[in-house]
């Protein structure tokens, strides 16, 4: 099998079938030194100790920083505190190479359905997040821009912070790492990125170690339809497994993981896509009312009232799932959040 893409959906797929006795190579546009983990790093600790422990690895030695509160800044002056229940950010970019190991991997290497035969394989896996280069368009497709600094020397700022948007048109965040380093961004449909030059301002002795942009992919699966084509199957953020309010995608991609997995596994010889496709798409379907929430808001058309079917679900669902964000989900809290926004 062949993997196209080397981030968290494709070093952890890469590992999990090798072990499972699979012939596999992955392929990664970037060359080895200048890949890197783009992301802010932040998820929940309970469940990245659940896939480390599948893979093998001891999430406890990633562990950057611990989060006890996040502090949120909204539109009108509105400031909430969540309490955190296992969020932390971690060093993804060793997970991932410890994950690659001793996978076959070629770097420098950028796939396009033409130049990766996909005769020469089984199949054709698309881990290429945002990109979804091997697959074809989705016409509903929605991204939102994004960019990032990795700081070093920052003082005073030992908690997650965020300052959200008006009209849910993205958030600004500072992700504390370890030894006063931290990621310092925003994403912004309207590519304002407010927050990013006071930061800079009131941090004059932050250190800027790298900066980095890359869009994420909002859309939820149901909107990123076919999740195949011929012998490729997409997986992860390609296929939309970010959570949409949130632009969060390590833990869904790695469900994502989990569901191709048992789906191989259920049937190794031949690939069950339509099995794939159903059970991607059940286990997210909350995520599309949760789109539907934040495309509202940004148009400023969401109404509490004939809209609480989908902020019920919202809530319902991410309640059930609380351990899988690494934060509380308070009801009081969240209806303040969505109405400030
Ligand atoms: C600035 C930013 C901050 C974020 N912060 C967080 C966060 O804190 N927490 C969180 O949960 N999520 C966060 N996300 C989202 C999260 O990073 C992604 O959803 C997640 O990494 C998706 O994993 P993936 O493996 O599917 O794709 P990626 O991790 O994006 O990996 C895709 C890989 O494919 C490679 N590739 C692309 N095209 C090709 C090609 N044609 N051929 C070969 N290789 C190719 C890329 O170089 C890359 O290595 C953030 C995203 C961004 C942009």
């Amino acid at each position: 099998m062949a993997i196209v893409g080397a981030g968290v959906s494709g070093s952890y797929l890469g590992h999990m079938l090798q072990q499972r006795g699979h012939e596999i190579e992955i392929f990664e546009s970037s060359t080895k030194d200048k890949h890197w983990a783009v992301c802010a790093w932040a998820a929940s600790r309970n469940m990245l100790s659940r896939f480390s422990n599948q893979a093998g690895l001891d999430f406890e030695s990633y562990v950057l920083h611990v989060g006890r509160t996040l502090k949120m800044e909204l539109p009108n002056h509105v400031r909430e505190y969540l309490d955190l229940k296992g969020l932390v950010t971690y060093d993804k970019q060793r997970w991932e190479h410890d994950l690659i190991g001793d996978v076959k991997i070629t770097y420098n290497q950028k796939c396009t359905p033409r130049n990766i035969g996909s005769n020469q394989y089984d199949y054709v896996i698309d881990c290429t997040g945002m990109h979804r280069t091997m697959l074809p368009r989705a016409p509903e497709d929605f991204l939102i821009p994004a960019y990032e600094y990795l700081l070093e020397n920052v003082e005073g700022m030992n908690e997650f912070y965020v300052v959200g948007y008006r009209g849910a048109k993205g958030y600004f965040w500072y992700f504390p790492l370890d030894d006063n380093r931290g990621y310092m961004g925003a994403g912004d449909v309207d590519k304002k990125y407010e927050g990013i030059e006071t930061f800079l301002r009131d941090h004059p002795e932050a250190r800027i170690v790298k900066k980095i942009g890359r869009p994420i992919r909002l859309a939820p699966p149901r909107r990123m339809q076919p999740f195949h084509s011929g012998n490729i199957v997409g997986v992860g953020e390609s296929i939309g497994c970010v959570f949409p309010m949130l632009g969060e995608g390590i833990i869904p991609s790695l469900i994502c993981c989990d569901i191709f997995l048992k789906v191989l596994d259920g049937s190794p010889r031949k690939f069950d896509f339509e099995k794939y496709t159903k059970i991607v798409l059940k286990k997210f379907a909350y995520y599309d009312d949760v789109y539907r929430i934040v495309r509202l808001k940004m148009k400023n058309e969401l109404n509490m009232v004939k809209h609480m079917r989908l902020l019920l679900s919202m809530y319902r669902n991410m309640k059930r799932e609380e351990g899988r964000f690494g934060f509380e989900v308070n009801l009081d809290k969240m209806t303040r959040l969505v109405r400030a926004l």
